[in-house]
């Protein structure tokens, strides 16, 4: 079964961790031996990987932050905007090399997306991996009327913040409104296509965000509060919300967004498998009553390693159990093929046109 993945950090793993993500996820943990950081020789990522696993196409992001106080070893925490603009930009221009080279092909619209999806299913061999940008935090977006030259350099998909507040709305462990800037930002985004990616927002700005924005809504990394309480993860109403406004929800497979009371660093995957990624799945699909809504938005970038993900995920390509997991809980392979793929395509599609 082809697979979209609508979260992977791709290029803060190449600049920040220093990889070479053109390797497998083996040949990378052996350049990282002796290494001693979270998840470092312990990764679950390289492009071959992502190509074994038989994924067409994955969300790629932009991730650089605005921090009052940025710790010394600042990472992706930056003082100013500027700063975190550049590091954005940096992240672009790495995955064009990586188009430039024919590992990627940057997909922007319906007519790319049909015909890279094409080539793919007819020889998924020589064809490149797309990719959808998307910016995970929008502190790299100075002002909010830089919201269009975004658009214009292939950003299809863009999220308020990430950990902690922003400059436009309040992201997870942190609290408050969408700001005076961000609603400005929402305004912007209307007046393209661009889709609101609704992960990271804290409840507060959730609400205000989707009320606000009228525009087409996603989650690519979201899990379910009902199964793992936690703010970080929705709850029903936020759900149910999403499944009116159309909303495709890529289900993450960090250990402590799968399993209750996971603490990071201090629990071990012993008894965590993908089944409980199909529970998040299936919980999606229980509350809208269809298939029509759930999908897979990993996070397997190698942030975290197997310290921190099921047990029967060595590398990406034990992805490919999924469907088979879905096949034993009774999903039809329409339904199979619609949370691997295709709900993705149809979102895609019916935002952009054709
Ligand atoms: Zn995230």
């Amino acid at each position: 079964v082809i697979l979209i993945d609508s979260h992977l950090d791709i290029a803060l793993n190449a600049l920040v961790y220093n990889r070479d993500l053109k390797k497998t996820a083996l040949q990378i943990r052996e350049d990282e031996a002796g290494y001693t950081g979270k998840g470092r020789a312990r990764g679950t990522i390289g492009l071959p990987d992502l190509r074994a696993a038989n994924v067409a196409v994955h969300f790629v992001t932009c991730l650089a932050r605005v921090h009052p106080n940025p710790p010394e070893d600042f990472g992706i925490d930056y003082r100013t905007h500027e700063a975190a603009h550049a590091h954005a930009q940096a992240e672009l221009v790495y995955y064009h090399e990586l188009a430039r080279q024919g590992y990627y092909r940057i997909i922007t619209n319906t007519a790319e997306l049909r015909a890279h999806m094409a080539e793919w299913r007819a020889d998924s061999a020589n064809c490149p991996l797309g990719v959808v940008f998307t910016m995970e935090g929008a502190d790299p977006i100075v002002a909010p009327d830089r919201v269009q030259s975004w658009w214009d350099q292939g950003l299809r998909v863009l999220s308020l913040a990430h950990y902690g507040p922003s400059k436009y709305a309040f992201g997870t462990g942190s609290t408050g409104p969408v700001t005076a800037d961000g609603l400005a930002l929402l305004d912007e985004m209307a007046k393209t296509p661009m889709i609101l990616d609704v992960t990271h927002l804290c409840d507060e700005s959730f609400w205000i965000a989707v009320d606000r924005f009228p525009g087409p809504l996603i989650a690519t990394h979201s899990n379910c509060r009902a199964l793992v309480p936690h703010e970080r993860q929705f709850d029903d109403a936020q759900l149910k919300l999403l499944i009116e406004r159309d909303a495709v929800i890529g289900a993450v497979l960090d250990a402590w967004m799968l399993q209750p009371d996971w603490e990071r660093g201090v629990t071990q995957p012993d008894t965590l498998t993908l089944e409980s990624v199909v529970d998040h799945i299936d919980h999606v699909c229980q509350l809208a009553g269809n298939s029509r809504h759930a999908a897979l938005g990993t996070d397997l970038d190698g942030g975290y390693g197997t310290e921190q993900t099921p047990r029967d995920l060595d590398t990406y390509i034990d992805m490919q159990k999924i469907p088979d997991l879905l096949r034993n809980r009774g999903y039809a392979e329409s339904d199979i093929e619609a949370i691997c793929h295709g709900n993705w395509l149809r979102k895609l599609e019916s935002v952009w046109g054709s």
